[in-house]
């Protein structure tokens, strides 16, 4: 049997790539030893490429270190990235025949070598895809065409069944099934609706609800591992703070609550009541000289929200290389009830898309998100981006981005 939560008594690996990049930092090597998640985010990052070592070299490495846990991010399926642009993949619309045959399929094989049995494998699987599926396919004002086609192929659901059913298979692997963050999934609307989405691809292409171990939320986002000085049942003169502009009638604004709220709607809707949460932690700190020290003045709840809330977005629909972020929690195990892990999925200083457009032969294209001077769309409210200038394609290293996640780290480095 799997072990219910594959952290305890883990020691997961610290890839050596981004951990040269971040102690070339100043002050960098405060934190190049925290393990961070290995992105296969297209065929070649399984063999490997001139940039960076492939999936067989970063098991011999975990292994070389004496690691017991690897962590990886599955994130090639067809049709990538349908609500952005910063990230669109290789793959087109149709191409689930490839992802199967060309990307999880060679995957499995690698991880199923004897060689690598002593090594536990967390998969996270598919950032944002089904989250889109729910709000973003039809029917609102973020909508796109790409995830209406994505929802009418059902490939992203085909995929991630097909995912989940060959990974899930391997004894010492365990699926995170990716599941948005508060600031999107967290209105009822869309929290069930999101839940029932999870079951659907988790029945799909032979997967089974056995084949996920539990959820991720937050990946590569900002969303606040708690909010300490506005709780969601605060009231001011009487008033709701769900009622200010930042909360929206939002259920949750954190992720802490949010996990926990998931949690229990997944194992309604028939997911094993073992499942875990991970957070990712990376960049939802919010230190620095910005950081509020306590609760807002009760004038409004619009002032009370906005003087309390650590997460000093703009919006928080707002997701690209965020201006002000901070380290979040160093990865650590069984943190909170229900929660497996606070992970660094995405790695601190890598950018979430470029700031102009950029050629290159990734398939990634320009999403205004990244662009500090755009006015917004229907995803975040038409409101400006908040997006530090200057940015690479995403993946790529943003020095600028890591010295400031250093500085506005919370805890503090
Ligand atoms: C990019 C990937 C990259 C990952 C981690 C994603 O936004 O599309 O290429 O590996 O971020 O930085």
């Amino acid at each position: 049997a799997k072990l219910d939560n594959p952290y305890v008594g883990a020691k997961p690996y610290v890839n050596p790539d981004w951990s040269a990049k971040a102690a070339a930092e100043p002050g960098g090597s405060a934190v190049s030893d925290q393990p961070t998640f290995v992105w296969l985010d297209r065929i070649a990052a399984i063999s490997g490429t001139s940039q960076a070592r492939g999936l067989r070299a970063h098991l011999d490495a975990a292994k070389a270190q004496g690691a017991n846990l690897v962590q990886l991010v599955i994130y090639d399926l067809p049709g990538r990235d349908c609500a952005a642009l910063a990230s669109n993949g290789e793959l087109g619309p149709d191409d689930l025949g490839r992802y199967q045959s060309d990307y999880i399929d060679p995957i499995a094989a690698v991880l199923a070598d004897p060689a690598y049995a002593s090594l536990r494998i967390v998969n996270l699987i598919e950032p944002d895809s089904l989250p889109n599926l729910v709000t973003n396919a039809g029917g609102t004002a973020g909508s796109t065409p790409q995830c209406a086609t994505m929802k009418a192929n059902g490939n992203y659901e085909k995929g991630v069944g097909y995912a989940l059913h060959k990974l899930g298979a391997l004894p010492n692997a365990y699926n995170y099934l990716d599941a948005g963050h508060h600031g999107w999934l967290g209105w009822d609307s869309n929290l069930v609706p999101s839940a029932q989405e999870f079951k659907k691809a988790a029945t799909t292409s032979g997967a089974t609800v056995s084949d996920v171990t539990g959820f991720i939320v937050n990946t590569a986002n900002y969303s606040p591992t708690r909010e300490p000085y506005v709780k969601i049942t605060d009231t001011v003169n009487g008033t709701t703070v769900r009622q200010s502009k930042w909360i929206d009638w939002n259920q949750y604004d954190d992720e802490t609550t949010f996990a926990q709220g998931l949690r229990s709607a997944l194992v309604a809707q028939g997911f094993d009541n073992g499942i875990g949460m991970l957070i990712d932690t990376s960049r939802n700190g919010w230190g620095g000289s910005a950081r509020p020290t306590g609760p807002g003045p009760s004038t409004s709840v619009d002032a009370y929200v906005d003087g309390g809330r650590i997460d000093r977005r703009i919006h928080a629909g707002n997701w690209c290389n965020q201006s002000g972020a901070g380290l979040g929690e160093r990865p650590a195990t069984a943190p909170d009830t229900g929660i497996d892990a606070y992970v660094w999925a995405k790695p601190p200083g890598e950018s979430d898309g470029a700031s102009q457009p950029l050629d290159n032969d990734e398939g990634k294209g320009f999403d205004r998100m990244c662009d500090p001077t755009y006015a917004g769309n229907g995803r975040n409210g038409n409101n400006p981006t908040g997006a530090l200038p200057d940015s690479p394609l995403a993946g790529h290293w943003f020095s600028a981005e890591f010295r400031q996640l250093l500085a506005n780290a919370y805890p503090p480095v």
